[in-house]
């Protein structure tokens, strides 16, 4: 199977914390399978810029200061699905965030004949996580990127590639805040997991291995929902 004998589309749902490499992941999956990745504050943003039904409601709602209501959200997402370059599937991020959005995205999908292949939760240890993402420091100069643990400089406080000598951290990459951030992403996906656990298309993938690793998985998983 490739992206030219795939028939019939493989709608995937990308779950996975910050540090995760949902970025990456989904980058690939596009490239490989030719899905097109919709997240839901480009959509927003698209549909507001483009001055959509949807859009123009999403621009009055949020020039009140209020929240875009999931209604809202699912009729930008209907749009967009309506668009020819979804033909192949897409991979959503950041949304469904509630039960209640997954039961709501189910039925439009369901009504499109084009329902979920699978969720893809991308697994991490968050210890393991909050040290991998708390050691990281880039070259103020030349932006090379390193790692207390993992990717010291070979002269200790000098860049490999250009010499200098001033590093910088980003203030949220420390212990407390990526360890706060994994307790929110757990507290707001756990009724999620549950959710398509039941419904017997959740794909648990671990994600601390390396990228290319998680990769074939994710490249297997979509081979088996396409072929099904
Ligand atoms: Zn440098």
């Amino acid at each position: 199977m490739d992206a030219e004998t795939q028939t019939h589309p493989v709608n995937l749902i990308l779950l996975g914390p910050p540090g995760a490499g949902k970025g990456t992941q989904a980058r690939m999956l596009t490239e490989a399978f030719g899905l097109v990745q919709l997240s839901t504050g480009d959509l927003l943003r698209e549909a507001v810029a483009q001055g959509t039904p949807a859009g123009k409601v999403a621009k009055q709602v949020m020039a009140e200061g209020q929240l875009v209501s999931d209604e809202i959200v699912l009729a930008i997402l209907k749009d967009r699905l309506d668009q020819p370059d979804t033909g192949k599937g897409v991979i959503l991020d950041g949304f469904p965030r509630t039960e209640g959005q997954a039961e709501a995205l189910d039925a439009l999908m369901l009504d499109r004949g084009a329902p979920i292949s699978a969720v893809i939760s991308l697994e991490v240890d968050d210890e393991a996580m909050i040290g991998r993402i708390a050691g990281r420091y880039t070259c103020a100069e030349c932006g090379e990127g390193y790692h207390d643990d993992n990717k010291p400089p070979a002269s200790e406080g000098v860049c490999d590639k250009c010499g200098s000598t001033q590093f910088t951290r980003r203030p949220d990459d420390n212990a407390e805040t990526v360890r706060t951030r994994l307790g929110a992403y757990h507290m707001q996906t756990a009724p999620l997991i549950d959710y398509y656990a039941l419904r017997g298309n959740l794909k648990p993938v671990p994600a601390m291995a390396p990228i290319d690793d998680v990769a074939e998985k994710l490249t297997q998983i979509v081979k088996e929902v396409s072929d099904g």
